[in-house]
């Protein structure tokens, strides 16, 4: 520890092993805890498509109020609800609120929820879809499931096995971050997505490089080349929606349109702008 805190200079504000450790198992604790009491949060955000000028769809995004450490966001604990298994239990609460809450929203909406690795691994996902699209009388043509390209890697058969199974029933499936994992050309050519998702990452190198719109181009034409839809993640400037539209991505998500909101205020958001589709087309 000595030898540590040495070579690190900064030692006054590192947390000890000690103490990170015993955060993690209070984490774990509360977190347990909060699945009983069913205790987080939806937000969503909206998807909207350029070429049809309408909203499609939400995507929703797990919040955890904490009681003592205020709203905890998704990568601050879907790490360690991985790690420990509990990330089923939490996984299927989302699921089953998400179908839940779109079923109230007018059609076609849909909503989108995302998977982490290892709940797509799991044998028992497409069952626990069955029973959430049943239990909220959404139809599986209005949910969409994200995964990223972590849960690929492993296995190709199982991948190709779990995804057709879901598009069996008539989900759609979105590659998400697209381009930050790694081998995702060959992701592309393996595996049947409906839709890519272009991490935010290369949204916001529009601005910042001149290759950024190259390489936006060359992933919106791959895509379109092999009939998977695109959308641009966290769009946060006119100009990168100028330069979307330019390119012919289909979908846009960010902070221009809207940042996530609670459930409650969906249907409000709908009343007020979806309809006023022109907003988004003064704007760009
Ligand atoms: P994601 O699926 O790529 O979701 C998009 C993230 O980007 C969200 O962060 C959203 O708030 C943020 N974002 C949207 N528009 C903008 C923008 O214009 N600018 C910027 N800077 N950010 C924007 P959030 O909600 O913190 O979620 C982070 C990640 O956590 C998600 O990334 C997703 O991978 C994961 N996640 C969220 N909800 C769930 C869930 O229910 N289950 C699982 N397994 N993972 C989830
Ligand atoms: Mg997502
Ligand atoms: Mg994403
Ligand atoms: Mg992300």
């Amino acid at each position: 520890r000595a030898k540590q805190q040495g070579k690190a200079g900064h030692h006054f504000f590192e947390p000890s092993l000690d103490e990170r450790a015993r955060h993690r198992r209070q984490l774990e604790a509360d977190l347990r805890e909060a699945i009983r009491a069913g205790a987080f949060e939806l937000h969503f955000q909206p998807l909207y498509s350029l070429t049809e000028e309408r909203l499609t769809a939400f995507e929703a995004l797990v919040r955890w109020p904490h009681p003592r450490l205020g709203l905890i966001g998704p990568a601050d604990f879907i790490p360690l609800a991985e790690d420990t298994g509990l990330i089923a239990e939490i996984g299927e609460w989302v699921m089953h609120e998400a179908c839940a809450q779109a079923s109230s929203w007018p059609e076609p909406l849909a909503v989108a929820v995302n998977l982490s690795s290892r709940q797509f691994l799991s044998p028992a996902l497409p069952s626990m879809v069955v029973k959430a699209l049943a239990a909220s009388g959404l139809p599986a043509q209005r949910l969409e499931v994200e995964i990223t390209e972590s849960a690929l890697a492993s296995n190709v058969e199982k991948t190709l096995e779990t995804l057709h199974a879901l598009q069996g029933l008539g989900v759609r499936i979105a590659l998400d971050d697209f381009g930050t994992g790694y081998s995702s050309l060959s992701h592309l050519r393996l595996f049947p997505f409906d839709k890519l998702k272009i991490d935010q990452s290369f949204v916001r190198d529009l601005a910042r490089e001149t290759n950024g719109h190259a390489v936006i181009r060359a992933i919106i034409t791959l895509a379109e080349a092999l009939g998977i839809e695109t959308l641009a993640e966290g769009v946060e400037e006119a100009s990168q929606l100028a330069v979307l539209r330019q390119e012919g991505c289909r979908q846009i998500q960010g902070f221009l349109l809207s940042r996530p909101i609670v459930g409650t205020e969906v249907s409000h958001f709908i009343a007020d702008r979806g309809s006023r589709t022109e907003v988004i087309r003064l704007r760009a």
